[in-house]
């Protein structure tokens, strides 16, 4: 067989997705990718199934569908704080998965430095490399994953082209304050280069926390790709709908580079998830209580049965750490992959080797999420009680 290309043997499937095949294969309760157990709102699955027969069934806009882009435009406006036009600053992807690596392929060329913090969602390793960009990993400090403007500048002085916010965090659950955009975005500036933000998690932060777009910060539109979904806000992971937002110069390129990287998003699927966008303010608070309430039961889950974990600001993830269980003879010489892998086979709950996710030399987390229903998370948590014995011996 003729050679694959080099590019192929520089990544592995991602860990996150491989996991859940690993849970549903021994039927263990799957808190390891994160997506929701529950329906979508109702209005937008009555919207899909008026879509099965009114249409549309054929493509629409390659950059979205018109009508799907001015909602958008709508919405995002008013969290960016400016007008935004739907025809020239919005493209719509499939999933906020291509609209990464459209921002990506976008701004880099082959050889061009992007400052990435860590830990960092998995894809954007594997972005930097079919990008052909060389990332610069600016590390996240626990407890607080504050970073050090220091090492950041640094990164910048380096020549970075652009630098990756994920704001909120995954998997850290990090929310990042408006001074620390500041300072991010001032040295964005300073040293002309892009931020490329990934906010997924944007209705998913905890009081007190508060979610400030990168690009509604003064001077920073120019500067800024905002990467967007509607797979969390909506619990349609599914359907694979995002969008990049950005300044029109940038957003005309990424057309091009959306276009032929796949035409475009599912047209039935924006005509239903028009409806979601549409959305008065009180669906995103009551989104947020709901999420809230899982969180508090998740976490208190945790503590009843004596796992340390951090407590997320934004996102639905929590890191658990394992370092108690990895110390016992069992799992001697045992990786966290090792271990969630001995988990869903023996445990049966379902989690991501926390490795995934750093740069640095880490073994002592896994990732967890809460976006289940109650009783899932009860039975999870009953499930996760029995690591307790295992101390116990
Ligand atoms: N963002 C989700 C996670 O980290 C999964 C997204 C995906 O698999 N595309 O688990």
């Amino acid at each position: 067989m003729p050679e694959l290309s080099n590019r192929v043997g520089t990544f592995t499937d991602s860990v996150i997705r491989r996991m859940t095949r690993i849970s549903d294969e021994y039927d263990a309760i799957n808190l390891s990718q994160g997506f929701p157990d529950f329906d979508p709102p109702r209005e937008i699955m009555d919207a899909l199934a008026k879509a099965a027969y009114a249409g549309p069934h054929q493509y629409s806009i390659t950059f979205g569908a018109e009508n799907f882009r001015e909602a958008l435009a709508r919405k995002q406006g008013k969290a960016i704080g400016r007008t935004i036009d739907p025809e020239e600053e919005i493209v719509v992807t499939c999933g906020g998965t291509e609209a990464m690596m459209c921002a990506m392929m976008t701004v880099c060329n082959p050889g061009d430095k992007v400052l990435v913090f860590s830990p960092f969602y998995e894809n954007y390793g594997a972005d930097a490399i079919l990008s052909g960009a060389d990332p610069i990993y600016i590390p996240l400090v626990p407890p607080t994953y504050h970073f050090d403007p220091v090492l950041l500048e640094d990164g910048f002085q380096q020549g970075a082209k652009a630098i990756i916010v994920c704001n909120p965090s995954n998997p850290c659950g990090k929310v990042f304050t408006r001074e620390e955009l500041e300072v991010i975005g001032n040295m964005a500036v300073k040293y002309d280069a892009f931020v490329i933000t990934d906010e997924v998690y944007e209705h998913m932060v905890y009081a007190p926390n508060h979610h400030t777009c990168m690009a509604s910060l003064p001077g920073m539109y120019e500067h800024t790709i905002t990467c967007n979904s509607l797979s969390k806000t909506y619990s349609i992971t599914g359907w694979r709908l995002g969008y990049l937002i950005g300044p029109a110069q940038v957003i005309e390129a990424a057309k091009k580079v959306h276009d032929f990287l796949t035409v475009g998003a599912a047209a039935p699927l924006q005509e239903a998830a028009t409806v979601g966008l549409n959305f008065p303010e009180s669906y995103y608070q009551e989104l947020l209580e709901k999420y809230t309430g899982k969180r508090k039961h998740f976490l208190d889950g945790l503590d009843s049965i004596g796992l340390k974990h951090n407590v997320p600001q934004g996102t639905y993830f929590v890191l658990v750490d394992i370092s108690q269980f990895l110390a016992l003879e069992q799992f001697a010489g045992y990786t966290d992959l090792d271990f969630c892998e001995w988990m869903i086979k023996n445990v049966g709950v379902a989690a991501v080797p926390g490795s995934s996710f750093f740069k640095e030399e880490v073994n002592h987390l896994i990732r967890l999420h809460f976006a289940r229903e109650e009783a899932t998370i009860d039975e999870a948590i009953a499930r996760l009680g029995k690591l307790q014995k295992l101390l116990e011996v």
